[in-house]
């Protein structure tokens, strides 16, 4: 069985004084935790992130980088910068990207490249909207982008896909644990074969209020491999909580 992992995307939340509170109740020295574990602060808060991190089992991640190397990019982060930080995920693709700042699967896919070989490990975000569901689509939608995402990529090493189905995210509702584990197994059929780790493992997460009350369910799915946690990240307690059912 693959170890879980477990992700906290803090999006455009925070302070110094709420990330600081927030690890030294979460990253713990010297700790073992049932699943790997991965917070994402915003850039601002990465290097203070990591300070707090060290020595305990949780790593952090960025939540975007671009897809260049370096350059003329006013306002971009590079993956190389956010290795050269002690970074080790990326979110890419996440739903939010690709609604307020137009992301395609190419441009998506340009990132994940980028950032494999800046060293980081890639998490990237697959899920319909509540219409495309309602009308049929959701299948060929996922598996859209999931091909659009990694077919061209020369390994699946280092890549982890999490399913957000959009009308999920930030919601309340879930999907349930069948829903879940119907897309992931559909995903993990989707995903491209000899690219260098076998498709069973590359670990699928779910995301969309993902709480409490509803993970152990979720991680009870032979197909889901962990969680991509927004809300629930924020708050110690529950994050903790959600880490420990996986
Ligand atoms: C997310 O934004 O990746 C997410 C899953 O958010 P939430 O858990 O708040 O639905």
């Amino acid at each position: 069985m693959m170890r879980p992992l477990v992700i906290g995307n803090w999006k455009m939340h925070g302070s110094q004084a709420s990330v600081e509170s927030l690890l030294r109740e979460l990253a713990r020295p010297g700790e073992q935790l049932p699943a790997d574990v991965v917070v994402c602060p915003s850039f601002v808060h990465l290097q203070q992130a990591i300070g707090l991190c060290e020595g305990s089992p949780v790593e952090v991640g960025a939540q975007d980088c671009s897809a260049q190397d370096s350059g003329a990019r006013t306002g971009d982060v590079s993956a190389a910068m956010l290795a050269d930080l002690g970074c080790r995920w990326v979110i890419v693709g996440h739903s939010e990207r690709r609604q307020y700042h137009a992301e395609g699967d190419e441009l998506i896919a340009a990132k994940i490249t980028a950032a494999i070989s800046a060293g980081l490990n890639v998490v990237v975000c697959v899920g319909e909207t509540r219409a495309e569901r309602e009308a049929g689509d959701a299948h060929a939608v996922v598996a859209g982008q999931v091909r659009g995402a990694l077919a061209g990529q020369a390994s699946l090493g280092g890549i982890a896909v999490a399913y957000e189905p959009i009308w999920a995210i930030g919601t309340g509702l879930t999907a349930t644990p069948d829903q879940a584990q119907q897309m992931h197994a559909f995903i993990r059929a989707q995903l491209p074969g000899q690219k260098g780790v076998e498709t069973n493992r590359v670990p699928l997460l779910y995301g969309g209020s993902v709480k409490p009350d509803n993970a152990a369910a979720l991680f009870g799915q032979p197909d889901i491999d962990g969680a991509l946690v927004g809300g629930a990240s924020l708050d110690a307690g529950d994050f903790r909580h959600i880490i420990m059912a996986a």
